[in-house]
């Protein structure tokens, strides 16, 4: 029987964070103003400790570099995916990502980012910002050389357990009042376009306007996925999106239902509510991988989760 990679999560301080890691997900947080947890990753800028068992204490990135057999013997230099949650208590700045092309040439050879979200709180009227309204990359030069912010960037109302997918070149800000669980490739590059001219400790954060220009989408186009769902007797799936990066899925179980694990590792996140998996206690807030081999693997009590893999 091979063991679950349970993980401990790293925080970030933000200036637009705020305490929901807390209150809403009982994690013990720095400060009031915590804006990331950092839940799967092996990132430098936060890699994960294993919780438990035979791997206490090692770092994500370490059973990747040491312990390949554990994720399938999957290639690469890094591990590939990184799940954050974001408690947004303001607006994040506006901001795009590379993708892997560009990212590796202007970026010292790192990746590009292409990254998802699953809403799991909100505001009533709460809104996300996606995509622009620029039609052409001339037009979009013009609209940010004006400040013409409020016509460029496309706002569009969210409601709990909405589904993004942002695509690189895609504008994107989440707004105040959201969580949100992101699955995205283990890369930590972001240009900001604009930051709602906000002063931090006297002065304005860097934007990143010309790189912006060089990687946003024109126009703008929506990725949707094609929804599927699995119906099982005390549980279903439901397929959010499969891109060339990662599949990402959220299953719900009612009961105790079997599921079975046949990717190079499977990451799961709980949540909403609690229960078991093969008899280990899990709730809200938890997060734990699958190895490579794990079989089949049941689920009981009734809970929320996401899942991924590559
Ligand atoms: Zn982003």
């Amino acid at each position: 029987m091979k063991d679950i990679l349970f993980l401990e999560p790293v925080f970030k301080e933000m200036i637009w964070g705020g305490e929901r890691l807390r209150t809403d997900f009982g994690y013990k947080i720095p400060s009031n103003h915590t804006g990331e947890c950092w839940a799967i990753s092996a990132h430098a800028n936060g890699d994960c400790t294993i919780k438990d068992g035979r791997y206490k204490g090692n770092s994500l990135s370490s059973l990747w570099d040491n312990h390949r057999n554990l994720f399938g013997n999957l290639e690469g230099d890094v591990f590939p995916l990184l799940i954050k949650i974001i408690d947004a208590k303001a607006d994040l700045s506006i901001q795009v990502h590379p993708d892997d092309a560009y990212a590796n040439v202007n970026e010292n050879g790192s990746l590009g980012k292409t990254e998802c979200w699953y809403v799991l709180e909100c505001n009533t009227d709460g809104q996300i910002a996606i995509g622009h309204n620029a039609k052409s990359q001339t037009e979009l030069k013009t609209m940010i050389s004006n400040q013409r912010w409020k016509e460029l960037i496309r706002l569009v109302p969210i409601k709990k357990g909405d589904f993004f997918q942002i695509e690189p070149g895609t504008v994107h800000a989440i707004k105040a009042g959201t969580l949100i669980l992101e699955t995205q490739q283990n890369s930590d590059i972001t240009y900001r376009l604009y930051d709602y001219d906000r002063m931090h400790n006297g002065k304005k954060r860097e934007l990143h306007i010309d790189k912006c220009i060089d990687v946003v989408t024109c126009p703008h186009k929506d990725t949707k996925g094609k929804k599927e769902i699995i119906a099982y007797e005390q549980g279903m799936e439901e397929k959010l999106i499969s891109c060339n990066y990662y599949t990402v899925s959220k299953v719900m179980v009612f009961g105790a239902q079997t599921f079975t694990q046949n990717e190079p590792f499977t990451i799961l996140s709980v949540v909403d509510g609690h229960g078991e998996i093969d008899g280990t206690p899990i709730a809200k807030g938890n997060h734990f991988i699958l190895p490579d081999g794990y079989g089949q693997y049941t689920l009981s009590g009734k809970m929320s989760l996401i899942k991924s893999h590559v």
